[in-house]
């Protein structure tokens, strides 16, 4: 239902913390929340004064879009006076806050594909709202030992001929850390040279200690204002979160188009707060230097507190109202067994076991660090930060350093690539020529397979391919004098050519070209045998999930949506069931009986089965896979995301739930030992899965009914224009779906049916227990 946009998006994280601080709270957990984001201090009572007079005086309607001219000049005269900067009044615009001016800025400002710089740590919002314009966001990290600033070499280095703007925030949330005159200067000459615009947030700026002399960028030359857009608001300056004024300074043009923009988003800031804002920002300015105090007061004495932490160190901000320690000395240091492995596991820590909300640094961009705002009462602060130097003393080294490192592989392509199954000789022909001239001696890996007696040869020039295919299936000797029934090229590096694949039939030639990814290689590796097997060996390669019971087989057959996975491990619970294949079986008719092997050494099984059997986990573990989620910002498990308690969260180094791409090559040996995996079992019976509402549980079939149902891919209950649509056999691997090859599949498949007994399952009205019935292993 969501767009691609909504779904990836999370809520801002500072906002997440909030709220589980506040559930807790309200679970009668007495947490100390130093995750906040906004001063302590009440709105100064002449600006509510203000606001309360514009409502008495029915100063509650539309107003001017870009602002009533009262406060935009009040906005120019307080950056004259502060700042020394002129702006006329076609160069100012005010919105509902600093957040959405920023958001204006940059649909104005940022086409398709245009790239932002954005120094991290940066505020949360950045990244995201350059996103939202279709703009690509540019992380380039700063250094705490330069004081979390940016320098003019780290901005040269990431200005490509897409840059169009930087990010620049000072003071900076999370860090606190300002730029001094000079500091600007240097990269004012970078982007005067480069003619690159910046947006800078100057919304701490009047939130600065120890008399540090602050500097608008604007202010560095007719030039560089010309290239500038100021952010601010009355936000934090004032106490004034909750009213929603935020405004922008910058050339008219670009004001203009803002303006535009905003017309058609929230039309003009609220009456009543602008009324507010006017009293804030033209009014008597000394509750400014009186929460400044406080402020330097407050960060003085939480850095002492900090510094007496063991570990701990923190660097000294100069303005906002954030503390930004490095916390890097306690990842794997664990309490009770459990790790901390990064700042998101650190904030869980903070929480449950001290009661203390903080922000994880990762938020901001800055994984070694955590956030913590001491805009609260100097009681709270002392209470935090007790609390977490006692939760932080509690931490002792891991006692087993063991952290698993996964082999895994990250491919470029993901999912499956388009097959075009029947090209015709010249074509493959040529084809290979092309590929050919890419397996260099560079880069040149070839094995054989043995698939369940088919010897198919890969040749590719991407080693990950070539690992996956090795310990996928058994090996067939290379060198001696066979000869492989199939060839099987993978050749990444094709110019020109989108990730596709390719089979011939006479030569049972198979090309994938510009996948990095084993899927695709595999699926075709499998049709071939399929399509080998049935002309060759008179075998039918069926594709289903099998297992063994004492010896005889059942396979669960059926189309994506019938629960077979489910099923499968569900079976697989019970020590009477062993696991003979996960996806593909090769039979061979030995009489009357139809002996089904499996054709994998090593099954490709999607990690996200953790779910269904969670024993797998540590076998993962120690398996090779492929694209298994390592960060919490590259999942797109969209409905993990949203829910809480990630595991990444909790320092958890990876997440095997997080990507249905994922994959492992896992040997069923080690799901319950040798004796719980077996090659090769009797076919005794066959489930053809559906999930219908009505139909019922189970209706045992004729061979007839059951080939009849195979032969089309497609139960009676499907719906039309289902999940997918109808696969012969349910197999999308095989290759030819030609009237020929239908005609000898069916035969083959006659054969099984004849020493078999067929169910046609409706997966929605009955379960594992009335397989179990059927199959005798009650
Ligand atoms: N910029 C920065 C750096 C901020 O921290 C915030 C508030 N957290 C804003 C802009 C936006 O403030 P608002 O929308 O409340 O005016």
């Amino acid at each position: 239902m969501l767009s691609d946009k909504a779904n990836r998006i999370g809520a801002s994280p500072t906002f997440k913390v909030a709220a589980k601080a506040k559930a807790m709270r309200a679970e009668g957990i007495d947490v100390v929340d130093l995750s906040i984001g906004e001063p302590d201090f009440p709105t100064p009572g002449n600006v509510k004064a203000a606001g309360i007079k514009a409502i008495q005086e029915n100063f509650t309607k539309y107003t001017e879009n870009e602002g009533i001219p009262e406060l935009k000049k009040a906005i120019l005269d307080r950056y004259r006076e502060d700042f020394g900067l002129s702006y006329a009044l076609n160069e100012v615009i005010v919105s509902t806050g600093g957040k959405s001016a920023l958001f204006h800025a940059a649909q104005a400002l940022i086409n398709e594909g245009e790239e932002v710089i954005i120094p991290a740590p940066y505020w949360v919002t950045y990244p995201e709202v350059v996103k939202l314009a279709l703009g690509k966001p540019v992380i380039v990290p700063v250094k705490e030992e330069n004081g979390f600033v940016l320098t003019p070499d780290e901005l040269r280095d990431h200005i490509t001929p897409a840059t169009k703007a930087l990010i620049l925030n000072s003071p900076s949330n999370p860090t606190g850390a300002t730029y001094n005159r000079a500091q600007l200067e240097a990269l004012a000459e970078v982007v005067r040279k480069e003619d690159i615009f910046v947006l800078a947030d100057e919304i701490y700026a009047a939130l600065v200690f120890d008399d540090f002399g602050y500097t608008s960028f604007a202010a560095l030359g007719e030039d560089i204002r010309k290239k500038t857009v100021i952010l601010n608001g009355v936000a934090k300056s004032y106490s004034m979160t909750g009213w929603r004024i935020g405004y922008a300074l910058g050339p008219a043009p670009l004001i203009a188009g803002m303006g535009r923009i905003q017309s058609h988003t929230t039309s003009n800031p609220v009456s009543i707060s602008q009324k507010a804002s006017v009293e804030a920002l033209g009014g008597p300015q000394y509750e400014i230097g009186k929460m400044v105090a406080e402020f330097q007061r407050r960060r003085n004495y939480c850095l002492m507190k900090l510094q007496q932490i063991p570990g701990l160190s923190c660097f000294k901000p100069q303005g906002a109202f954030y503390l930004f320690p490095n916390i890097r000395s306690f990842y794997d240091k664990e309490f009770n067994g459990t790790p901390i492995r990064n700042s998101y596991g650190m904030a869980y820590y903070l929480l449950r076991e001290a009661q203390v909300a903080v922000v994880p640094g990762d938020a901001f961009g800055a994984d070694d660090h955590i956030r913590l705002s001491y805009a609260t009462s100097m009681e709270t602060l002392e209470k935090g930060l007790g609390r977490i130097a006692r939760a932080l003393g509690q931490l002792k080294p891991a006692r087993k350093a063991k952290r698993v490192a996964l082999s895994n592989y990250v491919s470029r392509v993901r999912g499956a690539v388009p097959v075009e199954a029947q090209i015709p000789l010249k074509v493959r022909d040529g084809l290979v020529a092309e590929v050919s001239d890419r397996l260099g001696p560079e880069s040149y890996f070839e094995w054989n397979a043995n698939i369940s007696g088919v010897v198919v040869q890969l040749r590719t020039n991407v080693r990950h391919l070539h690992d996956f295919w090795v310990e996928n299936f058994y090996p067939a000797p290379l060198e001696a004098e066979i000869e492989p029934h199939g060839v099987l090229y993978a050749v990444d590096g094709i110019a020109g050519r989108e990730p596709r694949a390719f089979y011939n039939t006479e030569t049972k030639t198979g090309v994938v070209v510009n996948t990095d990814a084993y899927g695709p290689v595999r699926s075709l590796a499998l049709g071939l045998v399929a399509d080998i097997a049935a002309r060759h060996f008179a075998a039918p390669v069926v594709r289903g999930m099998s297992l063994d019971l004492g010896g005889n087989g059942l396979v669960l057959i059926g189309p994506p949506g019938t629960k077979k996975t489910e099923l499968f491990f569900g079976l697989l619970h019970d020590p009477k069931f062993r696991f003979h294949s996960s996806e593909t079986l090769f039979i061979r008719s030995a009489g009357k009986a139809a002996l089904a092997d499996a054709v994998e050494r090593k099954f490709f099984v999607p990690t996200s089965t953790v779910e269904l059997l969670g024993r797998l986990a540590p076998l993962f573990d120690n398996s090779k896979s492929e694209n298994v989620i390592v960060r919490k910002d590259e999942c797109s498990n969209a409905e993990c995301l949203r829910a809480e308690d990630c595991r990444l969260d909790r320092g958890s180094p990876f997440c095997y739930k997080a990507s249905k791409e994922a994959h492992a090559l896992l040997d069923p040996a080690w799901i319950s030992g040798p004796a719980g995996a077996v090659r090769r079992t009797a076919l005794r019976w066959i489930f053809i899965l559906e999930s219908d509402p009505v139909a019922p549980a189970t209706q045992e079939l004729t061979p007839e009914d059951a080939l009849r149902l195979l032969t089309a891919g497609e139960t009676p209950g499907r719906a039309k224009g289902g999940p997918s649509k109808p696969q012969p056999f349910f197999n999308p691997h095989l290759l030819l779906s030609s009237e020929e090859m239908i005609e000898v599949q069916t035969s083959l498949f006659q054969r099984v049916l004849q020493g078999t007994s067929s169910y046609l399952f409706n997966s929605k009205a009955a379960g594992v227990e009335k397989i179990k019935e059927i199959v005798g292993a009650k």
